[in-house]
């Protein structure tokens, strides 16, 4: 029950802590809109970001060990980043899901979306499991499709690693290349992650990515890594 509350306080004050990040990025983005809009970008040409929720429908994923699903927890996360967008930054960026309900979706539709829209962005994010039931922490996986795609993804994912090890307290395991289908498939020139948000066979880990308070604070750091990988 101790470890419970003190879970509770450290997510609260993690909470708060972006919130505010939060107050002075919303005053920084509505700062530089005001010149941006008015020299060469319009409200037309926004980043567009697809963000891929993992599995779904008959496919869960990771199950925790009280046997709540990767797609339900990724899932959450997802929306979250909508919902953030829209309350907090005001649509800054053009955000899609590649799902938005509990449904399976083909790989190749995954990436034909992100084609269809012309994605500048595409996160594919995920949850762990192991054997090793004390494997813990974030996984960053790119493409090496080309240098300058590898690099900028490789950017992305540092950020967004690097904001949930210095926000969240989350352990960073690293980027590595990976050759999954949704990374392999997307065009070379866009950034393209797969985020792997901690590991569900690891009690902590399980617990935390269950919470729906925990999946906002991963959401706001991920939206909050992007704003400043953009450089907004
Ligand atoms: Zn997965």
């Amino acid at each position: 029950m101790k470890s419970n509350r003190h879970e509770r306080l450290s997510i609260t004050l993690a909470v708060s802590k972006i919130l505010n990040q939060f107050m002075v990025l919303l005053f920084c983005i509505f700062f530089l809109n005001l010149s941006y809009s008015q020299s060469r970008k319009d409200q037309s040409n926004k980043t567009i970001v697809v963000i891929d929720p993992g599995h779904g429908g008959k496919d869960d994923g990771a199950t925790t060990r009280n046997g709540i699903k990767e797609k339900d927890i990724v899932l959450g996360i997802a929306s979250k980043l909508v919902e953030f967008n829209n309350e907090l930054l005001e649509n800054h960026l053009l955000l899609f899901l590649t799902r938005y309900t509990d449904t399976l979706i083909s790989l190749s539709d995954r990436t034909e979306l992100a084609k269809k829209l012309k994605a500048d962005i595409f996160i594919s994010i995920h949850c762990n499991q192991a054997i090793n039931r004390t494997a813990s922490g974030t996984e960053v996986f790119i493409h090496p499709k080309s240098e300058v795609q590898a690099e900028e993804s490789a950017y992305l994912g540092f950020t967004i690693q690097k904001g949930l090890a210095d926000i969240l307290g989350v352990k960073n395991r690293g980027i590595k290349f990976g050759n999954f289908q949704v990374l392999r498939d997307y065009n070379d020139s866009s950034v393209t992650v797969l985020l792997e948000l901690g590991f569900l066979s690891q009690t902590d880990e399980a617990i935390y990515l269950s919470k729906e308070e925990s999946q906002s604070a991963v959401a706001l750091v991920i939206l909050q890594s992007i704003i400043k990988f953009l450089g907004l």
